[in-house]
């Protein structure tokens, strides 16, 4: 496949943006090689600028459920860019999608936007600081919560790709208050909150992981989270950016049964805009400025071409979809499990709602230990022969995978038969 086009592109980039790329996630760390510009995307495909398409399973690292350019979003977009596309004022936008939210989402009954995931978990720390009084937060290793300070300490995805879990320039003072335990130990958790009496405001985790690769919560890990963040005093923060309308309606919290205090999101609910948002009880959100008093503010939060992208994505969704994507997801996870085993490849699938992941291990993935026993150096040789063969995975081992509406069972027939000569030709 020529990618000549490419190559030219990431050299010039590299002349003038560090490294070639905006964000470290879309840099081929993880696999070795030229990151794929693109010029354009349809439904499941991207095209690069080359000309070549590929079956799209990052789908912007999740946003894009819809599939790309779907008409529903498009037509919206292109109704509120003509009545301008931002004005610094409250509009109506904000209020539907936030009703939209609050209908869907169990623990939500207010939810304040801004523009981006990171601005909503540093929101939702900041609010669980002011609410409680306390300073320290517990976060799991290897959980992604955006690229604030006190996010990156022990931090997945490209943080993890990279080798710099522990950004410099975070300063010691701001990582000393954030906690680290191992995901799926609640003990660890418990000895956290016995160690740190009364300074604990907070558990931030992502109720599913997308970040380490794609790893589930255990049986009661979530249910336990919420008790001891009770017994405690602190909050309990989902941050379902990544899980929320994902891996259904009412994202993991409502799979699971478990509800948090704040949730956070992002990706699905700007439809492919810049946005993000974080939600709770009336109770706790009702400390936010402007009546209460903890701070938050942003030139484009609530912007109304992200709202209404998010709106137009959003009606598209509903439990049977969810249905109809889970089945998908299934079928490509035991398909793909089919093929590594008869090639003799140890592996470890799975899925939830439209998010799946696969990882070159010999045993289940419960957590970070586990995700870093994986067989990167065959995942960067499958990675790239897919590529070579039109399908687009994640450029890491420590990534999730996501379904949109406009894929269907041919194409995921067809991703399970490429596999299979992916291996072949990679083994
Ligand atoms: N939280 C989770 C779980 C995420 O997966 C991400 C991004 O991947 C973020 C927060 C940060 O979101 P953003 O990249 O929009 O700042």
């Amino acid at each position: 496949m020529n990618r000549s086009g490419s190559d030219t592109a990431f050299a010039a980039a590299k002349r003038v943006i560090p490294g070639g790329v905006n964000s470290t996630v879309r840099a081929f760390k993880g696999v070795g090689g030229t990151p794929v510009f693109m010029r354009s995307a349809k439904g499941a495909y991207l095209t690069d600028v080359d000309g070549n398409d590929y079956l799209d399973y990052v789908l912007s690292w999740g946003p894009m459920i819809a599939g790309h350019a779907h008409p529903d979003v498009v037509r919206a977009l292109q109704e509120a860019a003509t009545r301008g596309t931002s004005y610094g004022t409250p509009t109506e936008y904000e209020t539907e999608l936030a009703r939209m939210i609050v209908a869907a989402v169990p623990s939500i009954d207010k939810v304040r936007f801004c523009s981006s995931g990171t601005e909503a978990t540093a929101n939702a720390i900041r609010l669980a600081r002011g609410y409680t009084g306390r300073d320290k937060f517990i976060k799991f290793e290897g959980c992604y919560h955006g690229c604030a300070d006190p996010f990156l300490i022990a931090a997945g995805s490209s943080a993890l790709t990279t080798g710099v879990p522990n950004s410099k320039g975070v300063p010691a003072a701001t990582a000393r208050d954030t906690l680290i335990v191992p995901y799926n130990d609640a003990a660890a958790v418990r000895a956290a909150f016995e160690h740190n009496p009364e300074q604990i405001a907070a558990v931030i985790v992502e109720p599913c992981v997308g970040n380490m690769g794609f790893v589930q919560p255990l049986p009661g890990f979530l249910a336990a989270l919420r008790t001891l963040t009770r017994e405690f005093g602190a909050l309990l923060i989902f941050d379902e950016v990544m899980t929320g309308f994902r891996v259904g309606m009412g994202g993991v919290q409502k799979r699971e049964g478990v509800l948090p205090d704040i949730t956070t999101l992002g990706k699905v609910i700007g439809g492919g805009l810049p946005v993000g948002a974080f939600g709770g009880t009336a109770e706790i959100l009702d400390h936010l400025t402007p009546d209460g008093d903890v701070f938050q503010a942003g030139t484009l939060s609530g912007n109304p071409m992200a709202m209404s992208a998010g709106i137009a994505t959003l009606r598209l969704l509903s439990d049977t979809t969810f249905a109809h994507l889970e089945g998908l997801a299934t079928r490509l996870c035991s398909g793909m499990a089919e093929v590594f085993r008869r090639r003799s490849v140890p592996h470890w699938v799975g899925a939830a709602g439209s998010m799946f992941g696969f990882f070159f291990t010999d045993g289940p993935v419960t957590d970070l230990a586990g995700a870093k026993t994986a067989d990167t150096a065959l995942y960067a040789r499958f990675f790239h022969a897919m590529l070579d063969r039109g399908v687009y995975f994640a450029p890491s081992q420590f990534e999730a995978g996501f379904l949109s509406l406009a894929h269907d069972r041919a194409e995921i027939d067809r991703t399970i038969e490429l596999a299979d000569d992916a291996l072949a030709a990679t083994l």
